[in-house]
């Protein structure tokens, strides 16, 4: 009796779970196809997530690595792109929909943000908040953005283009905090939020699962006048 109890629970709970995640991913997340976005950044559909390649002239610098292998393969043939001229991959966070695809890139150099929890850290470089990144001209600059998970950093690329991960999350072009219940630490997400808005001169900012928005101040310009707490 007992056993056929723990069978029932364990169903409701799988059953929550697949509801849930359908809810997100239909719902919530708003994916962009694959392809080029801009002149310099080309957008990877991975599954449930965005990947983004950012280039200038010869240079390129990946952010995230997807949802899985196989869809990262399949989805670079499409746009064109050999994972072994990949140099520089920046990843926000360690959750499997931003790392699944890392090991396609054979020959790149792998970044997190510094507090991040990974396995064989010895085969990855960790970025302190600010540091700054050169990849032939293109200009790299981690800001430590925890809160969805320790270690979650976000990349400001050239000074303007700022790829945010799950920090954020876009909704009719205003900047919404990611999902608190599938978050660490939704107070330090706030927070995190907050440091973002005070970032002059952005041109684009660019989520992992709901797109983009080349239009940044007026998107997050509630959080301008919110006051950081506990930075
Ligand atoms: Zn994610």
């Amino acid at each position: 009796m007992e056993c056929y109890f723990i069978v029932i629970i364990v169903i409701v709970i799988l059953t929550v779970i697949v509801i849930g995640f359908y809810w997100l991913y239909k719902v919530n997340f708003t994916l962009s196809p694959t392809g080029s976005i801009t002149e310099n950044i080309i957008c990877i559909k991975n599954g449930i997530s965005n990947v983004f390649i950012y280039t200038k002239g010869p240079d390129r610098v990946v952010i995230d690595a997807g949802f899985s292998l196989k869809g990262m393969k399949k989805e670079l043939m499409k746009v064109d792109i050999i994972p072994d001229v990949v140099t520089d991959v920046f990843v926000t966070h360690t959750d499997p929909d931003h790392t699944a695809g890392l090991s396609i890139f054979r020959k790149a150099n792998i970044y997190f943000g510094k507090d991040s929890k990974v396995k064989n850290s010895e085969d990855y470089n960790f970025l302190e908040d600010n540091a700054q990144i050169l990849v032939g001209t293109i200009k790299i600059q981690a800001i430590s953005t925890p809160g969805h998970r320790r270690g979650h950093t976000s990349y400001l690329i050239d000074d303007g283009y700022l790829f945010s991960g799950d920090l954020v999350r876009l909704k009719a072009n205003r900047v919404k905090p990611f999902f608190k219940f599938i978050s660490s630490d939704h107070n330090q997400l706030l927070n995190s939020i907050r440091k973002i808005a005070k970032l002059d001169n952005i041109k684009m900012l660019l989520t992992s699962h709901s797109g983009y928005s080349t239009e940044f101040e007026k998107a997050i310009k509630k959080w301008k006048t919110l006051v950081p707490q506990n930075m």
